[in-house]
Formats: C-alpha cells, structure tokens, sequence
C-alpha cells in the first residue's frame, strides 16, 4: 500500500492540499481555532454528522469557552448541552479530561499525542487530530473517511474495519505527510471522504484531486470499495416508557452512571411491551396512585448497536408522597434543566401539546 503511493507523495501532496485550500468547507472550527476549540469540535464530530454539530459546537463553544469553564461546570448542565447529540460519555469524558488538565498542565491542551491519549475520551484518532490541526505535529489521524479514501486509493479489498487495514492505512498516510500543514493534510484527506469521494458506492470520481493515484478507480473497483464484514443485526430491546403526571409535574429519574446514556434523565419505563391491565401494577411498586391512563404512540429509536421499540402510556397520578428515585419537574424544567437523550424525543414533544 505504501509503496505505490509514495513514488510521487510531494505532487500528491500539492494537489490534495491546493484542492483542500479551494474547497473546503468552511466551519465554524476551522476558523484560526484553539486547542480547546478542536478538541470540542472532534469530540462533537466522533460518530455525528457535521451539519447535526453546527449548533452544539456554536451553543457550547459560547457558553463553556474553556477548559477551565469545562472543568468547573455542574455535570448536570454539561449533559443539558450535548442533550440530542447522543454519545453522551463523550461529554462526562471531556468533563474529566479538563478537570486533569487543570490540574497537570494548568489548563492548557498538551501538544504531545502520547500526552493526549493519556486524557479520558482521547484515542488515537482525536489525539493525532488534536496534536496536528491545533499544534502542527507531524501525525496521522485515521478515520472512516480517510480508510474509505485510502483503500479505494490502493484498491485492497480486505475487511476495512480489520486492526491490519487500519495500520496499514496509518503507515501509509503517515509516509504521505508533508513537512508542514500535516493538520491540513488529515483535514484534506477527511474532506475528499465527506464531500467527494463519498461512502455508499457513489464516490464523485470526476472532481477527485487525486484521481491519478486511485487504483480502485483505474481498476473500475471504486464503488465496491470499501469491503465490510457484514456486521451482526441489532438487538431488538422492548420497553414500555410512561409519562406520569401529577398536579403539572412529570416523573422523571436518573440512568445510572455507567452504560447506555449515562447519568441522564428518563422518562420512567418496564422491559416489554406491558399490556395496559399491568400497568396499576407496576405503578403500585413505583408507589403511584393511578387516576387514569392513555395509551401513547408507539416509538422506535436505534443505537449502534441496538433499537429500542417503544410502547407509550400517559399516566394521570395523584402526586405521590414517597417515590424514591423519581424526581418531579413541571415542563418548563424538563426544557430547560434535565437532560432527557434524543430516544424519548417522541414522548417529550408530547408534553407540550398535553391539556394537563
Ligand atoms: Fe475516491 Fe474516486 Fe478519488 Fe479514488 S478517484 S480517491 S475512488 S473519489
């Protein structure tokens, strides 16, 4: 893989970097950004489309425009912020890592990628990102993008997400790396993945900057490009989530700190799809006096690798003297103090347009 692209690695530098400088889209992240700034930004970018990230990045930037804020906010309000971003250990992580960062470097990102992957929720992707676009490091950053555009490049037809492809993609990324805008580089090489030469089969050959390069491209092979191993089927998880009202107020009560949606607000729920004659039962062991129940709409969310089908009941209770574990908030503070993920997004609407 190396071999046959290192033979003219400086034009292909030239025509990568000088289309990367004339296309490029412009965001809000590549604007003379900090250390902090990049770091934000990738951590946002991991598993999230780029158009999702505009806001949070714009709001969050704003509003925790350092590490220093970062370290000192209350978890519950960071959580508020990345609210619909999903990935949420993505944010509880960044928490962590600038509290370290405070403490061993004085609030400053280090520059070193070794140093970088020391800090929680920085791998080896976001620490190279990290030490090439903010600090000028000569590194790799390998993501999806650049190991679609590399094995079309080389046309190997190995199984792309194996450990040996992705080494060998960063070896020869890394012989690709130009003395200085190594960070430009990786941003190039990610920037033909998002914009040209695009998953799905469809890559934009034609506009392609390196297209005398691409041996998938000379063999006719682009569009088969890359391989993956088919992945095993999501498990299917059912649940039935309640919304409960007392006197305006909602239950709402905390995931626990490890796992899927760490530390975020839920509405209450039961595994499976409960039938409507169980669901006084359950709310007796959650100790609710139910008045009456509505039956809601069902709800689908998917996860990487699960989906939760979800039944719906709105539940009128009277306002429960001893519920442990539930925490009542009227809709206003659901809006705007508790973070409730994007998978209830469906009941959530719903509280605005209830007549309770
Ligand atoms: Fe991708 Fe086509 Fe460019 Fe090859 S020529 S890198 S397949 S866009």
């Amino acid at each position: 893989m190396e071999q046959s692209i290192k033979i003219s690695s400086r034009k292909f530098q030239n025509q990568l970097l000088n289309w990367y400088d004339g296309h490029a889209r412009i965001l809000p992240w590549r604007d003379h950004p900090t250390p902090y700034q990049v770091w934000v930004s990738e951590i946002m970018l991991q598993q999230t489309r780029v158009q999702t990230v505009l806001p949070y990045f714009q709001h969050f930037i704003r509003d925790i425009p350092s590490v220093e804020v970062l370290a000192a906010i209350p978890e519950e309000k960071l959580l508020k912020y990345w609210e619909g971003l999903g990935y949420y250990h993505r944010a509880l992580n960044m928490k962590k890592a600038a509290v370290l960062i405070m403490e061993r470097f004085g609030g400053s990102l280090p520059s070193e990628t070794a140093v970088l992957r020391t800090l929680p929720g920085i791998g080896p992707y976001t620490a190279g990102a990290i030490a090439s676009i903010a600090f000028g490091k000569r590194d790799t950053a390998i993501d999806g993008n650049v190991i679609r555009v590399m094995v079309r490049i080389t046309a190997d037809n190995r199984d792309s997400s194996s450990k040996q492809v992705k080494n060998q993609v960063d070896q020869a990324v890394r012989a690709l790396l130009p003395e200085e805008r190594a960070g430009d580089f990786n941003q190039a090489l990610m920037e033909l993945g998002a914009t040209v030469c695009l998953p799905g089969g469809i890559p934009e050959c034609g506009a392609c900057p390196v297209q005398e390069w691409c041996m998938g491209y000379s063999k006719g092979m682009a569009s088969t490009l890359p391989v993956k191993k088919s992945k095993s089927p999501r498990t299917i998880q059912k649940k039935t989530v309640f919304l409960i009202c007392a006197e305006g107020t909602f239950a709402l009560r905390k995931r626990p700190p490890d796992g899927l949606l760490p530390n975020l607000w839920e509405f209450p729920s039961a595994e499976g799809h409960l039938p409507e004659e169980k669901w006084i039962d359950i709310m007796e062991t959650w100790g609710i006096q139910m008045k009456n129940m509505v039956l809601l709409q069902e709800e689908t969310h998917v996860f990487t690798h699960l989906e939760w089908h979800m039944k719906g009941g709105l539940i009128t209770a009277q306002r429960p003297q001893d519920t442990e574990g539930f925490l009542w908030a009227d809709r206003c503070q659901i809006r705007e103090i508790y973070a409730v993920p994007a998978a209830y997004a469906g009941y959530a609407n719903l509280l605005d347009r209830m007549a309770v």
